[in-house]
């Protein structure tokens, strides 16, 4: 994925499109996750993007965080220091707050402190090339201001200090909603990342920023170009998995589908953890059933019952059903995470393949990457 769009406005990935928050729902009020519906106002763009693709998303850290970085260096902000890629240099405080990565650690900067310290033994010992995997096992759950804290004798000058750091990066997010249904807007589905590592509350970076520091201020977007498309023709039927936030790029195309009449038939797959709390936009897909637009929605929650259900297992339940839209050519779309989900129902699908289709493990294969080749198993994976 990641080809610029390309549009005829001043905007770009280096001057993004300073959006406006509109509409910022909790979707699962009782959840142990915080997962957000955000509507971003993006009047006066004229942008153009399709469902299916992503926008990229520039965050600027935690005010509450550079303080404190700061702080521990023993700044008072006001320095001026080189800025991250060729913009001017700026004051330190402002390129902690948009330049700059402040969480995550750089080995340049792990370096430097197992250099200077005169107390980390361990530190030095786990930058050995082959201990690699014990490093990143150490620094897991740690941040740039753990080590400051601990080891506050090292002296950084400022210009020093950001020498050490990477550039903030945008973070992407799938586009939740069509234009065709909503004109200047872009509407995400969004998992705030919260954690406690080594006695401290963290946030992620772009997730929090999203959530609770935008409010009225700008939201800088650009939208990158994704192979995640609906097929062409709008009768063609649609097989979607999407949970949690997976969800986000299927609610785009049933609206796409909607506003333009399509009729090829929707069967969606949802999981989340609780039927109570945790099914996000319930009314909607109702409404769509009602409306033809959606022919089937199987859900899995998975702390419902004992046994954890995840969509996987949906879909073994529904093989035969399955298999018979896969002959009608349906399109068999996955979005969501690629740690455990997307291999989990890949696995699931490659065995419904064979039960169904008759198919030994290497013919079931072949089918699976025919479906590739044709474009019609297509993954959006994070
Ligand atoms: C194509 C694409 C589409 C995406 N679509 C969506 C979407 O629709 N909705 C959505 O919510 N996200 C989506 N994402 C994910 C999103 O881009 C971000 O990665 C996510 O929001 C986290 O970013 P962050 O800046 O909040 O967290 P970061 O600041 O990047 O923090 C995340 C990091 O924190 C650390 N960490 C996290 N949890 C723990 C823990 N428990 N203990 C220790 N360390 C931990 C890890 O190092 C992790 O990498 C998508 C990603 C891609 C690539």
């Amino acid at each position: 994925m990641s080809t610029e769009t390309t549009t005829r406005s001043p905007y770009s990935r280096q001057n993004p499109f300073p959006g406006r928050l509109v509409v910022n729902r909790r979707l699962n009020p009782g959840s142990q996750k915080d997962t957000r519906h955000l509507e971003v106002g993006l009047a006066s763009w004229g942008l153009s993007y399709e469902v299916g693709d992503s926008m990229a998303i520039y965050p600027s850290n935690d005010p509450e965080l550079v303080a404190e970085v700061v702080k521990a260096l023993g700044a008072t902000g006001e320095e001026t220091v080189p800025s991250s890629g060729k913009g001017d240099p700026l004051p330190l405080r402002e390129a902690l707050s948009k330049e700059y990565r402040i969480t995550q650690v750089t080995p340049k900067f792990l370096k430097t402190i197992a250099q200077r310290a005169s107390g980390a033994p361990l530190l030095n010992e786990l930058l050995h090339p082959e201990r690699k995997a014990d490093l990143d096992n150490y620094v897991w759950g740690l941040e740039v201001i753990d080590f400051l804290l601990e080891h506050r004798s090292i002296h950084f000058t400022p210009e020093e200090f950001v020498g050490l750091l990477a550039k903030l990066q945008p973070r992407l997010y799938s586009i939740a909603s069509s234009l065709k249904a909503f004109p200047d807007e872009v509407h995400f589905t969004l998992d705030v990342v919260r954690y406690e590592s080594h006695g401290r509350q963290r946030k992620g970076v772009c997730s929090s920023f999203m959530a609770e520091r935008v409010e009225d201020g700008p939201m800088p977007v650009f939208p990158t170009t994704s192979k995640f498309r609906m097929p062409e023709d709008g009768n063609t039927p649609m097989i979607m998995v999407g949970p949690g936030t997976g969800i986000a790029p299927f609610r785009a195309f049933l609206q796409e589908r909607k506003a333009v009449g399509a009729g090829g038939k929707s069967w969606l797959f949802f999981g989340s953890q609780r039927e109570s709390c945790d099914y996000f936009y319930k009314d909607e897909w109702d409404q769509l059933q009602r409306e033809g637009y959606l022919a089937r929605i199987d859900c899995a929650f998975s702390r419902d019952q004992e046994q954890k259900v995840y969509v996987q297992h949906r879909m073994r339940e529904n093989s035969a059903e399955i298999w018979k839209w896969l002959d009608e050519g349906a399109h068999f779309f996955v979005c969501g995470d690629a740690k455990r989900m997307a291999k989990d129902v890949d696995a699931a699908l490659r065995q419904i393949v064979e039960k169904e289709g008759g198919l030994d493990g290497e013919k079931a294969n072949e089918y699976i990457e025919k479906m590739k080749t044709e474009k019609r198993y297509k993954r959006d994976v994070y």
